[in-house]
């Protein structure tokens, strides 16, 4: 491991910025017909409707046939968390490592100048600091753009401190420049999706979103041969809610409800606005147990929680409860086709609805007793 160094005083940035022009001199163009080449297939794809992550993912390794690097990271803007997201990683010891997912500073330098960074070891003190989390001698960050702005960064940690060249940088400056249009379309579109697939009152997924998603999760639960919880939620008499305090207050409590069924969710569970007043979540690698008390802390939360229908005045606001009934179904005890899930959760929840309401169902429950 390279130590950090002991720099008392950083170097102002602008001294490890890289003068860069959009052309290349002949005589490079000569010694480095093969990365040109590289420039010019860049140039080829850009009329490809692509995923950002499959460009961001094509800039990486085109950049690592103009340049060899011992590590590779991308970052690009993510407009939901308002925040740098790193997407793409290439021989990290630990891709999970929260320093990295985690926006970096480099992110902030690039943003700032515009260009190319090419930093070596003992120059900076912030920077040494991620050198020697990778256990690299050097770094070149070369900026992303979307719209002439800098939108991401591709991170290239090199083993020696002369790894990288100013020529390299120009060329991958020049591939993320050829990059640039196709990144726009890109993000436009995941943007685009994004909104397509969240419900404007709540914020959660939309009904499309959740089906979709379901399909991807039955397929790896049947690979991996996980267990796959759907629960199926239904708010009680809220027809009445609506009728004493009118729909804009139930509006507010349908918000509020989201709130609190995505308060304790993992990444990789899905939270949907199934109808009007109905949600679903889909929870993978969960059992049947987990599936049960995931939906009885979710029952009791929201009958414990209070309902704000109007202003808050001296007195004090303004405060509803409700409470919410809930139908359980597991992949592939009880049901293996998405369509049958989706109805064993129903069937479950309507059974929770004879049953006075205010409760979970779970499908084996109801199953067991018509076949006994
Ligand atoms: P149950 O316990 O049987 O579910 O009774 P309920 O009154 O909740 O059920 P019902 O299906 O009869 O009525 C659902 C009501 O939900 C009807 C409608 O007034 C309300 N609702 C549906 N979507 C919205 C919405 O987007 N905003 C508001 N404020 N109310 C909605
Ligand atoms: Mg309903
Ligand atoms: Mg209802």
């Amino acid at each position: 491991m390279i130590p950090p160094s002991p720099l008392p005083e950083s170097e102002p940035l602008e001294r490890f910025a890289v003068e860069v022009f959009s052309e290349l001199n002949e005589n490079t163009i000569a010694r480095r017909a093969r990365e040109v080449n590289v420039l010019l297939r860049m140039s080829m794809l850009a009329g490809l409707e692509m995923e950002l992550a499959s460009t961001l993912n094509l800039i990486c390794d085109l950049a690592g046939e103009i340049v060899s690097f011992l590590r590779g990271t991308v970052y690009f803007w993510d407009e939901d968390a308002g925040a740098m997201h790193l997407r793409v990683t290439r021989n990290m010891p630990d891709p999970d490592e929260e320093s990295y997912t985690r926006a970096n500073v480099l992110n902030y330098w690039v943003a700032k100048l515009g260009r190319p960074l090419l930093l070596t070891r003992h120059c900076q003190r912030e920077a040494d600091v991620l050198l020697h989390a990778m256990n690299a001698a050097s770094v070149l960050v070369v900026p992303l753009f979307v719209r002439n702005r800098v939108a991401g960064s591709m991170q290239l940690f090199g083993e020696r401190t002369d790894s990288f060249s100013r020529e390299d940088a120009q060329l991958l400056w020049i591939l993320s420049l050829v990059a640039e249009s196709m990144l726009a379309r890109d993000y436009s579109n995941e943007t685009l999706l994004r909104f397509a697939f969240t419900d404007f009152l709540t914020g959660l997924k939309t009904r499309g979103y959740f089906e979709q998603q379901l399909d991807l999760e039955l397929a790896r639960a049947e690979r991996r041969g996980t267990p796959l919880a759907v629960l199926m939620i239904d708010i009680d008499h809220f027809k009445r809610l609506n009728d004493t305090h009118g729909h804009t207050v139930g509006d507010m409590v349908l918000r509020d409800l989201a709130a609190i069924l995505t308060r304790d969710l993992r990444e990789v569970d899905t939270a949907a606005r199934y109808g009007g007043e109905e949600f679903i979540l889909l929870l993978p690698e969960t059992s049947l147990q987990g599936a049960k008390l995931v939906a009885q802390r979710l029952r009791y939360s929201v009958e414990q929680a209070n309902f704000f229908t109007g202003a808050r005045t001296e007195a004090g606001a303004e405060i509803e409860h409700i409470t919410i009934s809930i139908g359980v179904a597991l992949f592939p005890d009880e049901a293996r086709f998405k369509r049958d899930l989706l109805e064993a959760s129903d069937a479950a929840l309507y059974e929770a609805k004879a049953r006075g309401r205010n409760c979970v169902v779970l499908y084996s429950e109801i199953h067991t007793q018509k076949a006994s």
